[in-house]
């Protein structure tokens, strides 16, 4: 599909010429993605890296030319989709007559406010561009599992957003304050305190009256299908520890100087009944910068910097039963001595083994660094070159562990076939948020993305794990978007399908805004159905 050239000419008005393109070539560009290829094969395509070709990449440098550009997609009839860093297969069009928004050129931190311990932020701006500057001040933020490359704009408006550290950092949804909204139609909506007529700031998210946080972004976010965030206040934390920041080396052998005060744990426990219960303690007392459960290979993965090294650790790891990692920090040693003389009476109280007193394994220094930086993503892809993870439903840490259960013997169907790569099964991350009151539970796959029946299998095993979690009661999983899924899981969860799609069609009645990852309006299904 090619762009008219009147709207063109139009787009280069709002935007200037440098920043609008319909070359296919940059547009081709766009269309590549990690995990387009499992996408895809849900769609019935081809399994490609590449998905459909957007129409055109229009890059606006400010909340106004945003709003014009929108306005003028919304009256022509075509859509957008919008980027902030881009990174994954729900910033890619689904159809061709979606145009990208790429929002790299709204790159400003507009304000920090260390007092009120809020940040207001562009979609460009990075986690880890924030995090340099908040270390300054002795502060920090919230960064998803993603890493610090991400946008914490888009993960508080648009994505889930669970990490490393939500044991004391919450998820994105929880973080998210005052907020600056394109409509699909154009119009900006300010939400929160940024929206009072009398003295509007950023530091609150809901309100005045009812809270729009639901609907701007409920669990997953609406990944780009109900308008574009132009800036967002996101809520700050105490810099854990002390923020002296000494690295040296050459990657990926980096050697960071230890701050005070930080020391992991990494235990070792008997089966998942001793995981949960030892959760529930440590989170009840309120202790850890982060607290998370994982299998052995990740174990592996997770404190590896390269692949002999995983595949040394990993081997090892196999004879740790079921770990569970614990980071915890403080910024005095009084406060650094209670919280270790907690944790080991927590040691004693539930029979967990600490492998590092041990001398069983002992993190890199790089993973201290790693860990205030919220780097362990990236080791999900050292092994095979990619990964994707099932289930992702919020809930109790105890069915979190349901969850792990249940999973075991259907991926074990396939690694057993050496469809996919061999963890046992095993393979999950449980995140506690906020000291234990909810929690996260995925179960990411390293797998080998130049298989293809390795490919196919992921999505096999996907949709088994999705159906598993449906019929047992285990939460909605976090890649449960567009109108089939919403469609099937709607009736088995209050209908929530059917308000879902009223809100999309009071805030798009047009569908501008592309629905592939999120839900269509009525009259865009019965379009889809005729083509
Ligand atoms: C190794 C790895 C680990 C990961 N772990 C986690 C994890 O632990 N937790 C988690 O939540 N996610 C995780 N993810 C997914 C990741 O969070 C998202 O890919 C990331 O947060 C998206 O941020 P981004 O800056 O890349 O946004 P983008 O990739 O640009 O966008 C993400 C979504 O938001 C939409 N969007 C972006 N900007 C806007 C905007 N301004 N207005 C409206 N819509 C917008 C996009 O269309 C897209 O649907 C992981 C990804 C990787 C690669």
């Amino acid at each position: 599909m090619e762009l008219d050239d009147n709207i063109y000419k139009k787009l280069v008005e709002i935007v200037g010429e440098k920043n609008v393109s319909r070359d296919l070539v940059i547009r081709q560009c766009y269309a590549y993605n990690w995990g387009n290829d499992t996408i895809n094969i849900k769609r019935g395509k081809e399994s490609s890296m590449f998905t459909d070709t957007p129409i055109a990449v229009a890059l606006p440098g400010s909340t106004e030319e945003v709003q014009k550009v929108v306005k003028l997609l919304d009256e022509v009839g075509l859509k957008f989709k919008a980027q902030s860093t881009g990174l994954g297969p729900w910033t890619c069009a689904s159809s061709e007559d979606v145009m990208i928004i790429d929002l790299r050129r709204m790159n400003k931190i507009r304000k920090i406010d260390p007092k009120n311990m809020y940040a207001v932020v562009e979609p460009y701006v990075t986690g880890g561009t924030l995090q340099a500057e908040l270390i300054k001040l002795n502060l920090n933020c919230h960064m998803p599992g993603a890493g610090p490359m991400v946008s914490p704009l888009a993960s508080s408006t648009s994505m889930c957003g669970p990490g490393f550290t939500s044991e004391s950092t919450g998820f994105s949804g929880r973080n998210v304050l005052g907020t600056e909204w394109v409509l699909p139609n154009g119009e900006v909506l300010k939400l929160g305190s940024l929206g009072l007529n009398n003295n509007p700031d950023w530091y609150n998210g809901d309100g005045p009256g009812f809270s729009l946080r639901g609907v701007m972004r409920g669990a997953s976010g609406t990944k780009s299908g109900l308008g574009i965030f132009t800036a967002v206040a996101i809520k700050l934390y105490p810099y854990p520890c002390d923020p002296k920041w000494n690295l040296s080396g050459v990657s990926p052998y980096y050697e960071f100087e230890v701050p005070n005060f930080m020391k992991f744990y990494i235990l070792s426990c008997k089966n998942y009944d001793v995981v949960e219960q030892t959760m529930y303690r440590i989170s009840e007392e309120e202790i850890a910068f982060m607290l998370w459960s994982t299998s052995n290979l990740a174990l592996g993965a997770l404190f590896s910097r390269n692949k002999a090294e995983l595949m040394q650790l990993a081997s090892k790891a196999t004879f740790f039963k079921k770990p569970l990692v614990v980071l915890i920090t403080a910024r005095t040693k009084r406060e650094f001595d209670y919280k270790n003389y907690v944790m080991e009476k927590i040691i004693e109280e539930t029979g967990a083994k600490d492998l590092i007193s041990k001398g069983r394994i002992t993190p890199g220094t790089l993973a201290y660094c790693e860990a205030l930086r919220s780097m362990m993503g990236f080791h999900g892809f050292l092994a095979t070159g990619s990964f994707q993870s099932s289930f992702g439903g919020i809930d109790s840490i105890a069915v979190s562990f349901q969850m792990v259960k249940v999973n075991l013997p259907i991926k074990r169907k396939y690694t057993k076939k050496n469809l996919l790569p061999d963890d046992q099964g095993e393979s999950h991350f449980i995140t506690t948020y906020e000291w234990g009151h909810y929690a996260h539970a995925e179960m990411p796959t390293m797998y080998n993305v130049n298989i293809p029946k390795t490919r196919k299998a992921m999505v096999d095993y996907f949709d088994e794990a999705d159906d598993a979690a449906l019929y047992n009661h285990l939460n909605i999983p976090f890649f449960i978007e567009g109108d089939e899924l919403h469609d099937k899981w709607g009736p088995f969860v209050c209908n929530y399908n059917v308000w879902l799609r009223k809100i999309k069609e009071t805030f798009d009645p047009n569908n501008t805004s592309d629905s592939g990852f999120y839900i269509s309006t009525k009259k865009e299904l019965e379009k889809k159905k005729k083509q």
